[in-house]
């Protein structure tokens, strides 16, 4: 049967791990990135410059024969170290051991080895080519590059990984509209840097950790670890990066009372803030008032579209289709799933892609829609639950329900995490097992006075067994 060629818009993560699964399929795949390319350019990404890595996204990448080669940039992190406002920290590991841990990789580092997938799998890339309308009648797109000059290109089957902001999406909105919502989230981001302990200034290390860059270690905080801050209405939180540093993320809201960006406007406002509220992160930041003042304040919303396709002509995947808010670290691996799915489906049935863009949209949109929900949920038990006593006591007893009825019971953020169970299932199965965790702890303040055989017996009783591949 023959195949579309496919006109892929943005080289991004997801836009690179589907040009590299399209290709290796046989697809003759274009790709037009607007920004320069990064191995030749350097990366400007302008988002994260780390991310969270879990099972969805590096399952996605197994298909494309990449897993091994992104782990080798990747960093392990076992759980959420939890810092209090006195400096004492508390690991609470995400799984059961350390074949349940998600990894920190490198944004630039992830797309640049894409690219070369791609590249090496057959996929021609553009770069400086940014799409500016598409022409759905004609089959034509228009493409500007960074000296404005302006041209019109025969499209193959278009494809839209061109992210939150998507050229494609606005276009077919302008024939189909697609029931566009942006919520945002009323809060934004700012990024910060605890460097390795090798790039201290003289003289500005802690005795403690001059003694262990004195033995060669690299990392200022615990490497294996994603390191949060919670405070309630806000947070800090750190992932680390391979050569010793640490990205570090400041979530406030926008505006309001103290503190929000709009009360810690410059360092000068900032310093007092950390110190009261991150003390032990700030003694980490010797550039923090310039890192400060230079970096912008990000902002966060959540996409909904009722559609994410015009009949077998455009599909939108990734960002383009669902942005979520980053709190369960699954943006890029949600993507990196829509890719797995949409490339064996587009190799059956290469001739019908209104067909296989109908499938792909009935197969992901409701698990986009789940994951964009547990990702809003997961900001509120980061901030304020993980300090949280009933928080802890309701994880205690999750995780002894899950030793005694391991088939019965499982943490949704494990599901989300560590397996490939749709996110519809989890949340809804992570609803159900909230409600009974609510029920049998109903008049208790510690497990000592539980019985948790009876509690076991009931998570068997009322539980339906997790699916085989959870
Ligand atoms: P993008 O990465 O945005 O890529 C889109 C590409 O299209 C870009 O290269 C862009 O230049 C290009 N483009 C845009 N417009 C055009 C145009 N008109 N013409 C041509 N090209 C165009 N996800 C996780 O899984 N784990 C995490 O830990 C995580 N942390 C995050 C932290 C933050 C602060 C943020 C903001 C996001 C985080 N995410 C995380 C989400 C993740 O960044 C996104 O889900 C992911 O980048 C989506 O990939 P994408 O390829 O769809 O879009």
């Amino acid at each position: 049967m023959t195949r579309p060629r496919i006109t892929l818009i943005g080289a991004g993560l997801v836009g690179g791990l589907l040009a590299t699964l399209l290709a290796q399929r046989g697809f003759r795949v274009e790709v037009f990135e607007r920004r320069p390319d990064p191995r030749v350019a350097g990366f400007t990404g302008g988002r994260s410059i780390n991310l969270a890595l879990a099972e969805r996204g590096l399952h996605a990448l197994r298909q494309a024969g990449l897993n091994e080669a992104v782990m080798r940039q990747a960093v392990m992190m076992r759980g959420r170290m939890v810092h209090d406002r006195d400096g004492r920290t508390n690991l609470q590991r995400y799984g059961v051991d350390d074949r349940e841990v998600i990894w920190s990789v490198s944004r630039g580092g992830l797309n640049m080895l894409l690219l070369d997938a791609a590249e090496r799998a057959g996929a021609s890339l553009h770069f400086g080519q940014r799409l500016l309308t598409a022409d759905f009648a004609a089959g034509t797109i228009e493409l500007e590059d960074p000296a404005g000059a302006r041209r019109t290109h025969a499209a193959g089957l278009l494809l839209g990984a061109d992210g939150a902001g998507s050229a494609l999406r606005a276009a077919i909105d302008c024939v189909t509209p697609l029931g566009e919502r942006v919520e945002p989230l009323g809060h934004g981001y700012k990024e910060l840097e605890i460097p390795p302990l090798a790039d201290f200034p003289a003289g500005t290390l802690p005795p403690a950790l001059a003694a262990a860059r004195a033995r060669g270690e690299r990392f200022a905080l615990e490497a294996h670890a994603l390191h949060i801050w919670p405070r309630g209405g806000y947070m800090c939180i750190a992932l680390p990066n391979a050569e010793g540093s640490f990205t570090v993320t400041l979530f406030l809201p926008n505006t309001g009372a103290h503190p929000s960006f709009a009360t810690v406007r410059n360092a000068a406002k900032a310093r007092p803030f950390f110190r009261d509220d991150f003390a032990d992160a700030l003694e980490l930041m010797p550039a923090f008032d310039v890192d400060y003042d230079a970096h912008p304040v990000g902002a966060l919303a959540t996409l909904y579209l009722d559609r994410w396709r015009l009949g077998g002509q455009a599909l939108l995947l990734g960002d383009a289709a669902h942005a979520i808010v980053p709190f369960h670290g699954q943006g890029m691996n949600a993507g990196f799933e829509d890719a797995a799915e949409l490339a064996p489906l587009l190799d059956a049935e290469p001739g019908d892609p209104a067909a296989v863009f109908a499938e792909f949209e009935r197969r992901r949109r409701p698990n986009a829609e789940a994951i964009a929900a547990m990702a809003i949920e997961n900001y509120i038990e980061m901030r304020d639950a993980v300090a949280d006593p009933h928080f802890l006591l309701k994880r205690a007893l999750g995780e002894a329900l899950t030793q005694r009825a391991p088939r019965h019971f499982k943490s949704r953020y494990r599901l989300v995490s560590f397996t490939r169970v749709p996110y519809a299932y989890a949340r809804e199965r992570g609803r159900a097992q909230d409600a009974l965790l609510e029920e049998l702890l109903r008049g208790h303040a510690s497990l000592d006075t539980l019985d948790m055989e009876a509690a076991a017996a009931r998570v068997r009783a009322e539980l339906p067994p997790l699916p085989a591949d959870a």
